[in-house]
């Protein structure tokens, strides 16, 4: 069931009556919140998720956002961070514990993998990465000791989908715990929670902040599976988001719909105009009859925007440097989602002298389709891909 978006971005949460009917609501900046008896005091202590007490756990303008944010993927609760990091870091390690095994979806975002490379063995849990486009890999993967499985769907850079109803069902047979980077969809274009995942992750610093100005991360699942995180690793780590940065995400909330639904038909255009170049050799998008899992994505997402990853015909490293390097207006940086277009090189993320011609990967340029005019982008692209030649 898609949710009511107008209701949720506009009115659910505000309780604009508390602050002089003020239609944008307020910064709540403080770190602490005063009492006028022992006894509330007390009450407050016994569950620190019942009342305002401190600021690294709950906050005002903090909760308006996470309403909003679990009512946008059908969820009971919301948890927000300071980052998508910290939301993925909380949420894997409240549900695994020493001596667990873990099943990851390959090449998932580079600090989750870091954290099942790095942080995790320390501790004694071990992961296991499968190509998650079959449940069978799954199976094949799955241990007596497994309690987590962590996906991300689409991949942000192969798109590559997982069958998310199938490996929810398994894991609820199984007793384990299920979260989802749902980054590359958000809550407009797949509801994780209705396919019957545990718990679902997104970074805010892309499509819900929308603006490049602040970063933030979220978790949303059951009210018990939340409050288990904010019992213990939300207060202990304590990153959760800043009052100030929850109230900029709140005000780029209020234009996710119109955001996406711009980008998305941006998007197209700028697709339209790679299929036909004869510079683009080759390019991925989910959404696209040429994708290889074009099915299981129309089953399962209600759309796609945004990101669009390209190979270039005969695509040298001097070639793929040519073309980054020649763009005007599609600026070269990390990250996306915000108003601004970006592009962003593989080869940029090897080591020199490390590019394989030979490997697909290392072809890869990853094109974000941005706010501004679709013409002015194309023009742009236009002009860069001649410069190839030159
Ligand atoms: C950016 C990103 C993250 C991490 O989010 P941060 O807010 O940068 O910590 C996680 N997953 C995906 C798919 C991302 O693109």
């Amino acid at each position: 069931m898609q949710p009511d978006l107008s209701y949720i971005l506009t009115h659910l949460g505000e309780d604009r009556e508390l602050y002089f009917g003020a239609v944008a609501p307020p910064i709540v900046q403080t770190s602490n919140f005063a009492f006028k008896t022992v006894a509330e005091m007390r009450n407050v202590f016994q569950d620190e998720m019942s009342e305002y007490v401190y600021s690294r756990g709950l906050n005002p303008t903090v909760d308006i956002l996470r309403k909003k944010l679990a009512a946008l993927d059908g969820a009971e609760d919301c948890l927000v961070f300071n980052s998508g990091a910290a939301a993925i870091f909380a949420g894997v390690l409240a549900f695994v514990k020493s001596g667990d095994h873990i099943i990851s979806v390959e090449k998932p975002y580079s600090w989750a993998q870091k954290m099942f490379d790095v942080v995790l063995p320390r501790f004694g849990v071990t992961t296991t990465y499968v190509d998650g486009r079959t449940l069978e890999s799954f199976e094949a993967a799955r241990q007596p000791n497994t309690s987590f499985i962590y996906l991300e769907s689409p991949n942000s850079w192969n798109y590559a989908i997982q069958p998310l109803a199938q490996v929810a069902q398994l894991a609820k047979q199984h007793n384990i715990t299920t979260l989802i980077d749902n980054s590359y969809c958000s809550p407009l274009y797949q509801r994780p929670i209705e396919l019957g995942i545990d718990l679902v992750m997104q970074t805010a610093t892309k499509y819900i902040s929308g603006h490049s100005d602040t970063l933030g991360g979220l978790l949303t699942g059951s009210h018990s599976r939340i409050k288990q995180i904010f019992d213990s690793e939300y207060l202990n780590i304590g990153s959760g988001i800043q009052p100030f940065n929850a109230w900029l995400l709140l005000r780029g909330l209020r234009t996710l719909p119109a955001r996406i639904d711009r980008i998305t038909r941006s998007t197209q255009k700028v697709l339209h105009f790679f299929k036909q170049h004869p510079a683009i050799d080759s390019f991925l998008f989910p959404l696209d009859p040429s994708f290889p899992q074009y099915a299981l994505a129309r089953e399962q997402m209600q759309g796609a925007c945004g990101l669009i990853t390209i190979s270039l015909t005969g695509g040298t490293e001097e070639k793929i440097i040519r073309f980054c390097e020649s763009l005007k207006r599609f600026l070269m940086a990390v990250s996306w989602g915000g108003h601004e277009s970006l592009v962003i090189p593989k080869c940029a993320g090897l080591p020199e002298g490390n590019f394989d011609a030979a490997n697909p990967e290392h072809q890869w340029i990853r094109v974000y389709v941005g706010l501004e005019e679709p013409e002015y982008l194309i023009e742009d692209l236009e002009q860069a891909l001649n410069a190839i030649n030159t």
